[in-house]
């Protein structure tokens, strides 16, 4: 299937910070606040870099991808895995956390590096590319109606991949909801293709999208033409937003996102708070502001516009709302 065309797209990122550096003209200044060779490695898609302000470090899109010397700084209660994701293993791959519905992490890959996910220092050892063991259980635990495809991202699998996990998770009678966890159009919009769309098209099951973008300034013309492809073959698409110092702490951008969201039939789902993983530090914003803003959210939009502000505690039976 004609994946060519999103994987050429894919290796023109930014995994340079030189070029990235030279792209965006930045001064020696600038540049020495930048951290350089992180664990995590800069990965930037073309499009969002075509969207960031030059020789700034303010720009909202930049912020989320840029590796800073900040990042190195020990802070209280950041740690590599704050979520915990290990333990709730059922098995391989397969993680359940929560009543009715798994999540498998099906790659270790992404269209981009942000520099504030809980998963960067995940250990992505897929063990088998087929998921025969996650597959069986599956199969045997009615109890599960829902199957969440995550990762990395799911969308950096190729379309034939995808087909047959869509194949083998139709083929189980009480699975009745396929779900996708996608940051990838946001970075490829190219990635929905019509191969893409003619498997969605056909699934038996219903199919969901949670994307997950942070600023209306990542939702383009063509990033929500390729969302409204989706949309059109009936599949709902939800978004969620973490919550990041210097990028959408604030009422007017976080207003200017659900606004642009529902004018898209994007429903805001979860506004969350800031994983503490190690290094992200510089993207805490206290609950008492994130808390006021969702108010000021409630205040100036429909109630579907206005997201769940939640926080992820391990251990509990869903994701926990902050009220
Ligand atoms: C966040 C998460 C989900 C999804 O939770 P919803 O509230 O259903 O969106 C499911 N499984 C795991 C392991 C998660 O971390
Ligand atoms: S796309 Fe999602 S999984 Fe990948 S680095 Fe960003 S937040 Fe993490």
């Amino acid at each position: 299937m004609s994946d060519s065309l999103w994987r050429a797209i894919l290796r023109t990122n930014f995994r340079s910070l030189d070029a990235l550096a030279s792209y965006l003209k930045w001064d020696e200044e600038l540049l020495s606040r930048v951290l350089k060779n992180p664990k995590f490695p800069l990965n930037i898609p073309k499009r969002l870099a075509e969207k960031i302000e030059q020789n700034s470090l303010d720009d909202p899109i930049l912020r989320q991808f840029i590796p800073l010397n900040d990042e190195l700084t020990a802070h209280k209660g950041f740690v590599l895995e704050p979520v915990d994701d290990q333990r709730f293993a059922r098995s391989g791959s397969l993680l359940q956390k929560y009543s009715g519905r798994a999540l498998l992490v099906s790659t270790g890959t992404c269209a981009m590096h942000c520099r504030y996910c809980f998963r960067q220092n995940f250990d992505y050892s897929v063990k088998s590319s087929k998921f025969e063991q996650e597959l069986e259980t599956l199969r045997n635990d009615p109890s599960i109606n829902e199957i969440i495809l995550s990762g990395g991202d799911p969308l950096s699998l190729s379309t034939r991949e995808l087909s047959e996990l869509l194949a083998a998770f139709s083929d189980i009678p009480h699975i009745d909801i396929i779900r996708f966890h996608t940051r990838f159009p946001i970075g490829i919009p190219e990635r929905i293709t019509p191969q893409f769309l003619a498997l969605l098209s056909k699934q038996p099951k219903q199919i969901i999208f949670v994307i997950h973008t942070n600023h209306a300034k990542e939702l383009d013309k063509q990033v929500l033409d390729s969302l409204k492809s989706l949309q059109k073959l009936g599949i709902p698409i939800l978004n969620q937003t973490v919550l990041l110092k210097g990028i959408n702490d604030s009422f007017e951008v976080l207003f200017n996102l659900s606004q642009t969201l529902i004018t898209n039939g994007i429903i805001p789902y979860y506004l969350h708070k800031l994983d503490l993983v190690k290094g992200a530090a510089h993207f805490a914003v206290p609950t008492k502001v994130g808390l006021s803003l969702i108010q000021q959210l409630r205040d100036s939009l429909p109630g579907y516009a206005v997201p769940s502000f939640v926080q992820e505690i391990p251990g509990q039976s869903s994701k926990t709302a902050i009220n």
